[in-house]
């Protein structure tokens, strides 16, 4: 298990507690000492994840893990907050009994939590994810988000001032108007 704020792959267990399908684990880092919970349970049944080019895969949820932390980079969203995020999506699914599930509805499900999360990992994710059809509609997503105001999470109060770009190399505040399309 690495450590999900610096990747290193020893820690400690401060606590350990069963939990009604498993073992939740309080852990330190032993190289930053930022602590962390891992949640262990046992593997039922294999959910298989169909892609779009109907290939199917059996779930992992440390790619969903990763997809989470690639829209939160550099965002004031604790290490915490992502697992967190991540072990809500996979215990929704595996409480769903399903054999299968698509890509799609996984994505949907990260969309949602980063939502209320952080509004600009929330766009990070949308713009790698989901197709937008136009820049026109992407705009008219960061505008909506923009009138929601900030997201009332305790997280968002650690927004600094001055904000990071949305993407690297965009300015401040604006929407990368070469948006890459996919
Ligand atoms: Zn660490």
């Amino acid at each position: 298990m690495k450590c999900p704020h610096c990747g290193y792959s020893d820690s400690k267990v401060l606590d350990s507690r069963d939990t009604a399908d498993g073992i939740r684990r309080r852990r330190q880092c032993l190289n930053c000492t930022q602590r962390f919970t891992t949640h262990e349970k046992v593997q039922r049944t294999t959910l298989f994840v169909i892609k779009k080019d109907r290939r199917r895969e059996p779930f992992q949820k440390d790619k969903v893990l990763n997809g989470i932390r690639k829209a939160c980079e550099k965002r004031p969203i604790s290490g915490h907050d992502i697992e967190k995020l991540a072990d809500e999506i996979e215990s929704e699914l595996v409480a769903g009994g399903r054999a299968e599930v698509y890509s799609s509805a996984i994505g949907d499900m990260v969309m949602a939590g980063l939502k209320t999360l952080d509004h600009i990992a929330y766009i990070r994710f949308a713009s790698i994810y989901r197709d937008f059809a136009d820049i026109t509609r992407l705009k008219q997503e960061v505008d909506s988000l923009a009138e929601a105001g900030a997201p009332a999470s305790a997280s968002a109060e650690a927004v600094p001032s001055k904000q990071l770009p949305l993407l690297p190399g965009a300015d401040n505040g604006a929407v990368k108007m070469g948006w890459r399309r996919r």
